[in-house]
This record gives structure tokens, C-alpha cells and sequence, in this order.
């Protein structure tokens, strides 16, 4: 992609009305545009990491055993009514008249929709376990909308649901969702506590928020530093007996509090009190929705039970916002190769010189023609705007190219995490950033 064509609406100035840096660079960075409070544009560089935290999130989903669908935004409010939901859920609710006059309402969440999908269609034990989940857009007319796409209204969510016989399946469903949630987060190049939550007296132990470590976080956290340093399933076997692992992280203390570090064996030197932001949420909730909602299965007796059910999200959209607060430094924002938008920034240090230009069209086609995404500027602006330009949209990679290097055969290779420049031949740096370990 040519800079001079791309939409990268960027501002010089750090806009008055965001509070924290994520919101900030964003904004700064041409990733989205407020439409209206807490609704957002996603513009082509804010949609490109959009759509890559949304797919490392799908391929985790899928490799748990859960099943992609997708559910209607707009849904009725009859089911709320049957699950009883309907008059209290408040304010957060959008609620919408068809022009039948019939109560509408855009979906803040799906339990009773996927519910009201499995009791029409699922009706043996035989089918089940079974994971349903997609990502899709929720609407939450939230008091506070703020922090950006960290708080919206509209925001990207990936929703998932656990259909299961009885509990000892249900924990079955819940730690594959814990594990797939690690190895969530921590492919996005983040460190996510589990953090045991309040879920009152239904799911029991089984209700988990995932915190990722930043001080402008509206949740406190008080941890075991262990929990930050412990290195994530590698391998998985989802077929396996997931228990142990689950009980390696949840053994450790996490909560909102740091009231009952002793009983846990946490000594004061041992325990990191911080703030987080919560990027996903599971939890088991047995017959909540089954039972009103009637979703029964046969059992093997010939009898019917009420089917136990969870539900997992995760906060795709706040997910951009949040690897932002961890990824950062004072030029501007450092992507993860999982995530970036672009893998390498080639920058043109001559534009209009015709060697300059013949190599750097060079290595933009050969890097696309091996599937990296290049950003490739070729604009007329001063080099210290472009090098800023670039440091602001934190692509993992810089390859700067112009007439003195040239002359001496060198291209200079910058690593945007670290600051490391390298000067190196045209053909090194092609091959180092189609290398698998450059993180393409
Ligand atoms: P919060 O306490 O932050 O309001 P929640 O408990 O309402 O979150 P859930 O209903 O569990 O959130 O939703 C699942 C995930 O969706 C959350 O973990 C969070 O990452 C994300 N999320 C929730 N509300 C918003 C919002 N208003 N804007 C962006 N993401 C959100
Ligand atoms: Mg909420």
C-alpha cells in the first residue's frame, strides 16, 4: 500500500478531549473517528489491527472446539421477557419499535437469542457438548461512555456459549474457554490475569475476568507476581484433562482486593498491587436462561433436564485500545507483529529519485509478493516527518531507503520496539523480514 494513496487521516496536535494515551494515539494515528459519544468509524489502519485481534481470536475459538455463527444485532424482546430480563436490564439497554409497534431491542448481549437457537434445534444429550460463538457488534448505551473504543457504546465483542449435560461437563467447557483465553492473550503479545470474579452464588468457582496490566485500568488488582511471569500453554490437548493447568493459574491470587492475601500464602514481597483493564469474562451460569427459556435435553434415563450453560467474552474492540496501553512509548504507538496493521514501514528518504525509487518498488514487490504488508511512503514529506509518521503508527518494522545509502549498497533496517538500526544489504533485509522469526 502506497502511503500518498492511503487514507491515514493523522493529526499533529493531541486532541483536547482524550484522556488517556490509547484513545490519544488513535485518534493521532488515523485509526478511528467518533461518529457519535461512545460510536466509532474504524478507519483503514484502526480496522486492519480490528480485523487481526478478531481472526487471532477466532483461530483460538475454533482450535477450543467452539463454533463460529452469527446472530442478528436487532433482537425481540419476547425472550427477554421469558428469561425475564427484559425489565431489568435498565438504561444500558437500546430499546427500539418496529413499525408494528412490537418491542425491539439491539442486542447488549446473546444469552437468550443462542439460547432460543440450541432449544429449537438441540434435543439429545448425543449432541452435546456443544461451544457456539461469534463476534459481532453489542450495543450498551453505557452512563460514561469514555477512554475511546475502551468504554463505547457500539463495540466489537467475540460471545461465546457452552451447551452441556450436567456440571462435571460443564467445567470441561469452561477450562477449554480459560486455556483458549490465555493463549488469546498472550498471542496479542499480552500478559492476561485470571482474576477470580463475583458471580454470585450460580457459577461457584466458575467465573473468571481476564485483566491485562495498565494504570489508567478501571478495575484494581491485587496479584501474585508469579502470575506475570508464567509462561502460557504451548501445545494444547483440548481432548485432554485441562483441570491441572487451570488449577496452576487459578491457584495463585488474583482479586480486586488484598484482603485475603494471607490465606492464599501470598508474602508481601510476592504480591503487585496495580490497576487493570478487563479484556474478557467467563463464566458459568448452570440454568439461568435454560430453565425459564425451557432449553431441556433428553437424558440417557429418556427423561429431560434443563442444559447447563456458560458464556465467554471478550472485548475485541477494547482489545485494540488495551495492547495500546501496554505498547507504547512517547513517539507513539509499537505493535505486536500479531496485530500490526502493516508488517514494515518502507520509507523513501528521495521520493522522486530515480534510483531510490526503482529500489524501493523493488522491495515493495517483492516483500507483497511473499505476504508481507508493506506501508510504503513514497509522499514528498521532510525525512524527520516521515520518521515521525512512522513512530506514531508503530509498525514493528522501518526500512529506510534513500541516495547515500544507495550509493555505498546499504539500506538501513529499523526495529520500532527497540530502536536497533541495522545497516544492511537490500537482499539481508528482504530475507530477514520474510523470515518466519520477523514475526510476518
Ligand atoms: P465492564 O465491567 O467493563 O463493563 P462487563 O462486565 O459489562 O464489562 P461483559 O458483559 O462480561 O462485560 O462483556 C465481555 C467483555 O466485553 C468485557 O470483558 C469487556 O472486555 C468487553 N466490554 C464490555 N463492555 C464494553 C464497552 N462498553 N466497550 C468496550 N468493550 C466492552
Ligand atoms: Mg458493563
Amino acid at each position: 500500500m502506497r502511503l500518498s494513496r492511503f487514507f491515514l487521516p493523522l493529526l499533529k496536535e493531541n486532541p483536547a478531549d482524550a484522556e488517556i494515551v490509547s484513545h490519544r494515539l488513535m485518534l493521532r494515528a488515523g485509526m478511528i473517528r467518533q461518529h457519535a459519544s461512545g460510536i466509532y468509524n474504524w478507519l483503514p489502519l484502526g480496522y486492519r489491527v480490528l480485523r487481526r485481534i478478531e481472526q487471532i481470536v477466532r483461530e483460538e475459538q475454533d482450535a477450543a472446539g467452539a463454533q463460529e455463527i452469527l446472530m442478528p444485532t436487532i433482537q425481540s424482546a419476547e425472550l427477554w421477557r421469558e428469561s425475564g430480563r427484559y425489565e431489568d436490564y435498565g438504561k444500558e439497554m437500546l430499546r427500539i419499535k418496529d413499525r408494528h409497534d412490537r418491542d425491539m431491542l439491539y442486542g447488549p448481549t446473546h444469552e437468550e437469542v443462542v439460547t432460543d437457537v440450541f432449544r429449537k434445534n438441540i434435543h439429545s444429550y448425543r449432541d452435546l457438548p456443544k461451544i457456539l460463538y461469534q463476534i459481532h457488534w453489542k450495543f450498551r448505551d453505557e452512563v460514561r461512555p469514555r477512554f475511546g473504543v475502551m468504554r463505547g457504546r457500539e463495540f466489537l465483542m467475540k460471545d461465546a456459549y457452552s451447551f452441556d449435560l450436567d456440571m462435571e461437563a460443564a467445567r470441561r467447557s469452561y477450562n477449554r474457554m480459560f486455556v483458549a483465553y490465555l493463549r488469546t492473550f498472550r498471542r496479542m503479545g499480552l500478559t492476561a490475569i485470571p482474576m477470580a470474579a463475583d458471580s454470585g452464588p450460580i457459577g461457584g468457582d466458575m467465573s473468571h475476568e481476564f485483566i491485562i496490566l495498565a494504570d489508567t485500568g478501571e478495575s484494581a488488582v491485587f496479584c501474585h507476581k508469579a502470575l506475570l511471569e508464567k509462561p502460557t500453554p504451548e501445545s494444547v490437548n483440548y481432548e485432554g484433562d485441562l483441570q491441572p493447568v487451570v488449577d496452576e493459574w487459578t491457584s495463585l491470587y488474583a482479586a480486586t482486593d488484598e484482603k485475603h492475601t494471607e490465606n492464599h500464602g501470598v508474602a508481601p514481597e510476592d504480591l503487585i498491587s496495580a490497576r487493570g483493564i478487563e479484556v474478557g469474562h467467563i463464566f458459568n451460569f448452570g440454568l439461568k436462561y435454560s430453565r425459564p427459556m425451557d432449553a431441556v435435553v433428553q437424558t440417557v434415563s429418556d427423561g429431560t433436564i434443563p442444559v447447563q450453560m456458560g458464556s465467554y467474552g471478550i472485548g475485541v474492540s477494547r482489545l485494540v485500545g488495551a495492547i495500546i496501553e501496554a505498547s507504547h512509548d512517547d513517539a507513539g504507538i509499537i505493535w505486536p507483529d500479531s496485530v500490526a496493521p502493516f508488517h514494515v514501514g518502507l520509507i523513501n528518504l528521495k521520493a522522486g529519485d530515480v534510483e531510490t525509487d526503482r529500489v524501493c518498488a523493488e522491495i515493495d514487490a517483492r516483500l507483497s509478493a511473499a505476504g508481507v504488508d508493506v506501508l510504503y511512503d513514497d509522499t514528498q514529506e521532510r525525512p524527520g516527518a516521515k520518521f515521525a509518521t512512522m513512530d506514531l503508527i508503530g509498525l514493528p518494522w522501518q526500512l529506510i531507503v534513500g541516495p547515500r545509502g544507495l550509493e555505498k549498497g546499504v539500506v538501513e533496517l529499523k526495529r520500532r520496539a527497540t530502536g536497533e538500526r541495522y545497516e544492511v544489504s537490500m537482499e539481508t533485509a528482504i530475507d530477514r523480514l520474510i523470515a518466519p522469526s520477523s514475526g510476518s
